[in-house]
């Protein structure tokens, strides 16, 4: 698993996250794939955004994660 930084802009919210939605949240998107059980590692589709950005991320969610991404840059 990626450390909580933000996938958008890169802000890193390690010193407040808490597992839930302290500093940022994570969002599953539509090419969200688990990793394979005892795998270790980050599974695709899965990302941190940073507060100011995880309501838009969550409102794409049904994009995959790189259609999101696009989005939100432009
Ligand atoms: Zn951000």
């Amino acid at each position: 698993m990626k450390p909580p930084i933000c996938e958008l802009c890169g802000e890193d919210f390690r010193h407040e996250w808490n597992g839930e939605e302290a500093g940022g949240g994570l969002v599953q998107f539509a090419d969200y794939r688990p990793l394979p059980s005892g795998r270790m590692g980050h599974p695709e589709g899965l990302a941190f955004f940073c507060s100011r950005h995880l309501i838009e991320a969550r409102s794409l969610h049904t994009l995959t994660l790189s259609e999101a991404l696009q989005r939100m840059q432009n």
